[in-house]
């Protein structure tokens, strides 16, 4: 079996086409949230994931934002500048389909959270303490998670000593038992590489893929700007920040 995993798309449409063509012939995908936010194709992106089988999606923090169950005082002027944008013209349908997301879903060995199995909408697992502290939230042997759009793989060794490291691109690697892993983001990686981030879960040989793929960073960019959205989120997807 293998699972794709995805997560903030971030209304990335060029972005999420890529990987969904690069990722070839899965057996489910799981999106781990924040499908809409800063980018100006939230109609798209939703219609394509929904139209596909085999999805399990959770919610994220902008998806959230967007059905107003998150002030915009939580985001920052651009994210929250976005949001309202998406509210003005997100469909009925697509707005019942973000409503109808679960912020935490336990399947097989795995128990997915956009955030943190703590606080799956918002917690970021960043700060060392943070991390060590939601390895007692979950009891799968992994936690699959987003939200900070950084590639990662944290495991906690039966000293209770948490060791993490950035998976390699296009190698399959074993993940340990009690880890969380983080597929990075499709529509607005974070760690310096433009490229669409994502990853294959292999769930019966318990192996990680990251995978990275090129896309057209230019039409988001002309869409961001003819749409009038903050030119700052143009800019970031240039430089991968
Ligand atoms: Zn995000």
């Amino acid at each position: 079996m293998r699972i794709l995993v995805i997560s903030d798309i971030h209304s990335n449409q060029p972005a999420l086409e890529a990987v969904l063509k690069d990722a070839g012939d899965v057996d489910a995908i799981w999106c781990l949230g924040d499908i809409v936010g800063y980018g100006p194709f939230p109609n798209e992106c939703i219609d394509r994931l929904r139209n596909l089988p085999d999805l399990v999606a959770l919610q994220g923090n902008h998806d959230a934002g967007v059905l107003d169950r998150l002030s915009l005082t939580s985001f920052n002027h651009d994210a929250g500048q976005a949001i309202e944008w998406t509210r003005s013209l997100i469909t009925k349908e697509n707005l019942e389909f973000l409503s109808s997301l679960k912020q935490q879903i336990v399947i097989g060995e795995v128990t997915l959270n956009h955030g943190s199995p703590r606080n799956p909408i918002w917690e970021y697992l960043m700060e060392f303490n943070t991390i060590k502290d939601n390895f007692s939230y979950y009891s799968t042997p992994y936690s699959f998670v987003g939200h900070t759009h950084i590639p990662i793989l944290y495991h906690m060794d039966e000293n209770g000593t948490v060791e993490w490291k950035i998976p390699p691109v296009n190698e399959c690697i074993p993940i340990p038992a009690r880890s969380f892993v983080n597929p990075g983001s499709v529509g607005q990686p974070r760690n310096h590489d433009i490229r669409a981030a994502y990853a294959l879960f292999y769930p019966a040989e318990r192996l990680w893929e990251a995978r990275r793929v090129e896309y057209d960073i230019s039409k988001i960019q002309e869409k961001i700007r003819s749409v009038g959205l903050p030119p700052r989120h143009a800019m970031r997807l240039e430089e991968g920040w």
